[in-house]
C-alpha cells in the first residue's frame, strides 16, 4: 500500500463530495476539489523541477490554495517547508541556505526583496497571494488534474518544519508519511473526531498546530474546517454557532474571554474547545468553564513529535496539566544529568517515544544524536512531571531553569504564586545573572491595572508562600509579555533586556 500521506488522508476519504473548507467568504471546497486541484498543482510543481525528496519552501499567506500546494507537495513525493511569514529576507536567507529547496514560493508582494535568498540557494522563486493568484496559481491552472501519487514508505520524509526559535536559532525537524498520519489517527481516537466535525481554523499554517494537528485531523475525518485569515474574536463567535471545534493557542482563550459575546448561547453547538502551543493558565480554564460551561482540553506537542499527550475527552479534564500520553505514545520524565528514570512526582526531563517522533534534526547529526536516544526516546527540553493519575505535568523549558545559589527553581511554580494575587495578570519568572549566586529570580508582572501594585505587594505574600531562595529578588511591572505568533512568552528576550539588573 502507498503510505504517502495524501493517499491516506484525502485519497481514501469516504465521501469526496463533502466540503473540506469554507473560506471566509463562503465557498465551499470540497474533497474531490482538493483532489483534482491538488492533482494540477503537483504537476506544476513537477514541471519546475521538483522531484521526489526535494523540498518545496513556502513563504505564503493562509490561504486554501496555500493547503493545496502542502498536499500538492506530498503527493508529488516532494517535502513542505513552510515558514513563518513573519520571517525578514536575512531570515529567509538562511532557511533557504540551510534546506536548499527545489522552488521557493513567496507572497508577489515581496518577490523583490527575496529573489537574492532564492538565488543564492539555487530555488526557483514562484509566487501565491492570500487571495491564491500569482505564477504558481497560473502554472497550476494550465496543468492537468490526473496526477498519480507518488509512492512513498511511512519512513519517507513529508515535512520539513523549522521550530519556532523561542530559545535559539530554529532547526529544521524532518518529519515522516508515517509520524504525520499515526498523529492524526491517535488525535481522531483521542478527541472522537468525526466527518460531522466542522473545525474553527483560525491558526496559522507555518506551524504543527495550525498546519498538522488541525488540517490533518480534519482530512483524516473527512470532517470540514471554517477557514479564517487570522484570529478575531468576532468573526469565530460569529460561525461558533455552526462549528463543533475551536483549536487555538491560549491568547484565543485569554482574548475570547473579552467579548461580552461569549456565553453559554454562543457555545451551545460546539462540542470540543482544545488549546496548546503555550501553557493555558489555569485561571484562564476556570473562567472559559465559568462562562461557557465547557472545560478547555489541554494537550502538549512540538514540532519534533507532533502531538504527545492530552487531556482526556471522557474524564476530568484537569487545568494546569497537559493530560496523558496518546495512543501509542510513550512519556518518562528522567533525571536530566543521569538520564537515569524517575518515579512520579518527581521534576525532571520529559521524554517521548512513539511513531510521533520525527526523524532527526535537517543536517545537524550531532544535535540529533544528542537529543534522540538510541533506544528511540526524544529528550524533549522541557521539565515536568508525571502525577499519580498519570497526568503530565510541564513546569517550563530546561533552558528556563533557574540555578541560583546552587538550587534548582522552577519559573512556573513562582509564577503561579504570583499570578494568584490580586491585581496580577500574568507573570514570567526569569533568572539573571549575579555575582554572587551565579543567577538571582526576578518576575516581570502584568498587572491587571485594576489595582494599584507595589514591588511590596508582590514580594509581602511570597514570602510566606515560597522557600526564600525562590523568592524574587525583584519585581518589574511590564505592560504586556514579549510573545511570539503562536503565543509563547519570550523569555531570552526578556533575560536580555534585564541582564544587568543585577549587575
Ligand atoms: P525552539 O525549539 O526553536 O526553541 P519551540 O520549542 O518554542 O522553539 P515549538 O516546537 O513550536 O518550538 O514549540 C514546542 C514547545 O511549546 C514545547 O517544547 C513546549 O515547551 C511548548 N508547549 C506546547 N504545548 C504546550 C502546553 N500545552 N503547555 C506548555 N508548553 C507547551
Ligand atoms: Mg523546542
Amino acid at each position: 500500500m502507498n503510505s504517502n500521506l495524501f493517499s491516506r488522508l484525502i485519497q481514501q476519504t469516504p465521501d469526496p463530495s463533502r466540503t473540506a473548507i469554507e473560506t471566509a467568504s463562503g465557498a465551499q471546497i470540497t474533497y474531490s476539489d482538493l483532489i483534482a486541484r491538488s492533482g494540477q498543482m503537483a504537476n506544476a510543481l513537477v514541471a519546475q523541477g521538483v522531484a521526489p525528496g526535494d523540498r518545496v519552501a513556502v513563504q505564503i499567506e493562509k490561504s486554501v490554495e496555500a493547503i493545496i500546494l502542502y498536499l500538492a507537495t506530498v503527493r508529488a513525493g516532494a517535502v513542505f517547508l513552510p515558514l513563518n511569514t513573519g520571517y525578514t529576507p536575512a531570515e529567509i536567507e538562511y532557511f533557504l541556505g540551510d534546506a536548499r529547496p527545489a522552488v521557493f514560493v513567496c507572497d508577489p508582494a515581496r518577490q523583490a526583496s527575496l529573489e537574492v535568498a532564492a538565488r543564492a540557494s539555487n530555488a526557483k522563486i514562484l509566487t501565491l497571494d492570500a487571495d491564491g493568484q500569482g505564477s504558481l496559481m497560473t502554472a497550476a491552472e494550465a496543468a492537468p488534474e490526473g496526477f498519480e501519487t507518488v509512492e512513498r514508505a511511512g519512513a519517507d520524509l513529508a515535512a520539513l518544519l523549522y521550530t519556532s526559535g523561542t530559545t535559539g536559532r530554529s532547526k529544521g525537524a524532518m518529519l515522516s508519511h508515517e509520524n504525520l498520519y499515526s498523529n492524526a489517527v491517535a488525535l481522531q481516537d483521542a478527541w472522537r473526531y468525526s466527518a460531522s466535525d466542522v473545525l474553527i481554523h483560525a491558526l496559522p499554517i507555518f506551524h504543527t498546530h495550525g498546519l498538522f494537528v488541525a488540517t490533518n485531523l480534519t482530512f483524516l475525518a473527512g470532517a470540514s474546517m471554517i477557514f479564517l485569515p487570522k484570529f478575531d474574536a468576532d468573526r469565530i463567535l460569529d460561525v461558533m454557532p455552526r462549528a463543533t471545534v475551536l483549536m487555538g493557542v491560549p491568547t484565543f482563550y485569554v482574548r475570547l474571554l473579552e467579548s461580552p459575546r461569549l456565553d453559554p448561547q454562543v457555545t451551545s453547538h460546539m462540542r470540543l474547545f482544545i488549546s496548546g502551543s503555550a501553557p493555558l493558565l489555569a485561571e484562564t480554564h476556570r473562567e472559559w468553564q465559568a462562562r461557557t460551561g465547557h472545560a478547555i482540553l489541554e494537550r502538549y506537542g512540538m514540532t519534533e513529535t507532533n502531538m504527545s499527550t492530552s487531556n482526556p475527552y471522557e474524564g476530568e479534564r484537569i487545568a494546569g496539566t497537559v493530560g496523558q500520553p496518546l495512543p501509542g505514545v510513550e512519556v518518562i520524565v528522567t533525571d536530566p544529568e543521569t538520564g537515569a528514570p524517575l518515579p512520579d512526582g518527581e521534576i525532571g526531563m520529559i521524554e517521548v517515544r512513539g511513531p510521533n517522533v520525527f526523524c532527526g534534526y535537517w543536517q545537524m547529526p550531532e544535535k540529533t544524536a544528542a537529543e534522540l536516544r538510541e533506544n528511540g526516546y526524544f529528550i524533549t527540553g522541557d521539565l515536568g512531571m508525571v502525577d499519580d493519575k498519570g497526568y503530565v505535568h510541564i513546569v517550563g523549558r530546561g533552558k528556563d531553569l533557574i540555578i541560583s545559589g546552587g538550587y534548582n527553581i522552577y519559573p512556573k511554580e513562582v509564577e503561579t504564586e504570583i499570578d494568584a494575587i490580586t491585581g496580577v495578570n500574568e507573570s514570567a519568572v526569569i533568572g539573571l545573572p549575579h555575582s554572587d549566586f551565579g543567577e538571582a529570580v526576578a518576575a516581570v508582572v502584568v498587572p491587571t491595572g485594576k489595582v494599584a501594585l507595589t514591588e511590596a505587594d508582590i514580594l509581602a505574600p511570597l514570602a510566606e508562600r515560597l522557600a526564600r531562595f525562590k523568592q524574587p529578588k525583584r519585581v518589574i511591572f511590564v505592560e504586556e509579555l514579549p510573545r511570539n505568533t503562536m503565543g509563547k512568552v519570550q523569555k531570552n528576550l526578556l533575560r536580555d533586556q534585564y541582564g544587568a539588573l543585577f549587575q
